[in-house]
């Protein structure tokens, strides 16, 4: 588990033209689902992105836990991102592609065979780990895509819309599967989604984004009623 902060993160675009991310200023703590939301546009890919790495910083800072992380390459940062489109191989079987990153890092099969065994084993996929994606359910793709994440034993847990390539019954479904899973595993995560239902029913908090300025961050039930 790690603290998150932003101090003043900015990303500009079109020579400083296009204020993409204005001055974001976050602390997350230890352990908590921070839910970043706003309409399509208004800066939270861009503000993920630049917590992990995959985007230039023009301004501000990020640190992860007590590392400074601005010009840390993503692969050393204490980070783990599930994308949208869960980004699977679909030549390889379920283990392979939870074991991947592991694979590449040089770590011990033994170590690595236990991983993915229980990552599979939390979320369900312990029968699948011979199949390959296209074989899979969209929610058990899902789950493949978090159990990626979950190896890798990170401190932090980045994820950008997991659920928006889901038919809205397995999101509502899968909305508590990640929820009851952060918690069990405690790792901070901020996840990103335009989905305001999906924000109040799943974030400790939620920070509010329009045009690229955070005009709130509250938990749920307070959200809204400021006056
Ligand atoms: P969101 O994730 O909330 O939909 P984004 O972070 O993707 O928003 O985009 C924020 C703003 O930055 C938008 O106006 C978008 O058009 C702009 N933008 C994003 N990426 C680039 C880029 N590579 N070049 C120029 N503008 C970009
Ligand atoms: P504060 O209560 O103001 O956060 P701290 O002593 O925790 O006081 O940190 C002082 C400042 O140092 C923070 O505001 C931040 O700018 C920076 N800092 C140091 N360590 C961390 C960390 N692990 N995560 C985030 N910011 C940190």
């Amino acid at each position: 588990m790690a603290r998150v902060s932003l101090q003043n993160l900015t990303k500009t675009y079109a020579g400083g033209y296009l204020r993409a991310v204005d001055g974001l200023n976050v602390d997350i703590a230890d352990g908590e689902f921070l839910v970043l939301v706003g309409p399509s546009g208004c800066g939270k890919s861009t503000a993920l992105r630049m917590i992990a790495g995959l985007e230039d910083i023009t301004d501000g800072a990020v640190w992860i836990g007590d590392q400074f992380v601005n010009d840390v390459h993503p692969k050393d940062r204490d980070i783990a991102m599930v994308f949208q489109n869960y980004a699977l191989y679909p030549h390889m079987s379920v283990f392979d592609n939870i074991a991947f990153a592991l694979q590449i890092s040089q770590m011990p099969r033994s170590e690595i065979d236990a991983r993915v065994r229980e990552a599979a084993r939390i979320l369900e996929l312990t029968d699948y780990l011979k199949r390959r994606p296209g074989h899979l359910s969209g929610g058990q793709r899902q789950r493949v895509a978090m159990g990626r994440a979950i190896v890798r034993n990170p401190s932090v847990f980045l994820m950008d819309e997991p659920l928006s390539n889901l038919d809205a019954k397995l999101r509502v479904q899968m909305r508590a599967e990640i929820h009851s899973l952060q918690h069990r595993l405690g790792v901070t995560t901020i996840y990103v989604t335009h989905d305001q239902t999906e924000a109040m029913t799943m974030g400790d908090r939620v920070a509010l984004l329009k045009d690229g300025v955070l005009q709130q961050v509250d938990r749920p039930t307070d959200i809204y009623n400021r006056p």
